[in-house]
């Protein structure tokens, strides 16, 4: 019997646990691609998933982990040998298909990118899940014809992973980036990312009026809730607001009056199942635009036993940028 560690998580009558412990290479899912994994990361959806928080994980046993940087072992898909260093995100990884906390996948090859030239495995997954979403998001807003020059952006939850990636990448890109966080003690951090303005996010909690004073062209939510209704109720004529987050609650308490009185565009943005060309355009650009100062700035490194605890903190939103998880160390 072949074994590799991985994180698993199990559910009976009592509820759901979590160890790490060996998992058989027998007991991997169908795929043509199978992948030693150097690092993954902690995004929020991990962190549901390991505490139970939410039931995103579909099976079990589970091995949670959305997101992977590895090299290929094997394969029989057309696109990838033996050697080739590749990305994964989503695609139900860490959902319904095991995932990343593992030395090991088995996986489906159209699942995978090759690792983008200009960005090593850790930098990868320092961008991870959280950062591609954040130019998932960037992307959105262009492809809706918005630029610097219509006026300043807003990006919610500010020093969380996506967060922090979206204010590097808007800066980068030339906007006025105002944030809202609820950390106003990580200010000189949101200004080292590029942050002109820093909002209390209590200023955009309570529940407000269906058009209120127009301050931003655009932004990228990822509260969601009374938080994304107030952003729009303050979306200048014309812009929009990228949303791709539910930090603080999955309902949305709006009206109709942004969207029919200032033609303002609310634009849906997933990560998990986008297109393959789509998502090798985020991590170019990634490649291209991230500034990797910033990018260390904003990333810690863990080893795999320590992301149970990490986990926890991610839900109860004390981690602070991007969480590299090393499986080979
Ligand atoms: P993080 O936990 O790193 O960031 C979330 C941030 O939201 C926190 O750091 C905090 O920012 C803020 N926040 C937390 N709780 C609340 C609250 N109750 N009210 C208001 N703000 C709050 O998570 P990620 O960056 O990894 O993910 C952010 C969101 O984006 C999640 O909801 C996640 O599920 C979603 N996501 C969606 C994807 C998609 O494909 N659509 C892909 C990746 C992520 P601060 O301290 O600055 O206030």
């Amino acid at each position: 019997m072949s074994t590799f560690k991985a994180v698993v998580i199990d559910k009976n009558e009592a509820g759901q646990s979590v160890d790490i412990r060996a998992f058989d290479e027998a007991d991997l899912m169908d795929g043509d691609v199978t992948v030693r994994v150097s690092h993954s990361t902690l995004n929020y959806k991990d962190g549901l998933a390991l505490t139970g928080k939410a039931p995103v994980v579909r099976r079990f046993p589970m091995i949670p982990g959305v997101d992977l940087v590895g090299t290929v072992e094997t394969s029989s898909h057309p696109d990838f040998k033996p050697g080739d260093a590749v990305v994964l995100n989503g695609w139900g990884l860490g959902e319904t298909h095991l995932g990343a906390y593992a030395e090991k996948v088995r996986v489906r090859g159209e699942w995978l990118i090759p690792l983008p030239q200009g960005l090593t495995p850790l930098q990868a997954m320092a961008v991870g899940t959280a950062g591609y979403t954040a130019m998932l998001c960037l992307m959105a807003l262009e492809r809706h014809g918005l630029g610097p020059d219509r006026g300043p952006a807003i990006v919610t939850g500010a020093v969380g992973g996506v967060g922090s990636v979206a204010v590097a990448l808007l800066a980068k890109a030339g906007w006025h980036v105002i944030v809202s966080t609820g950390r106003p003690e990580e200010a000189d951090y949101l200004k080292s990312l590029g942050a002109a303005e820093i909002l209390d996010r209590s200023e955009l909690s309570a529940p407000g009026r269906p058009l209120a004073k127009e301050r931003w062209a655009a932004g990228i939510d990822t509260v969601g809730s009374t938080t994304l209704a107030n952003l729009l109720s303050m979306t200048k004529y014309g812009g929009a607001i990228a949303a791709c987050g539910l930090a603080g609650g999955m309902d949305l308490p709006a009206t109709v009056a942004p969207f029919i009185l200032r033609n303002v565009a609310l634009l849906g943005v997933d990560s998990v199942m986008a297109r393959k060309a789509l998502r090798i355009e985020a991590w170019n650009r990634i490649a291209d635009e991230l500034d990797h100062d910033k990018l260390a700035a904003m990333t810690t490194t863990i080893p795999l036993d320590q992301v149970l605890e990490a986990g926890r903190k991610i839900v109860e939103g004390r981690i602070k940028g991007r969480v590299v998880v090393e499986i080979a160390r």
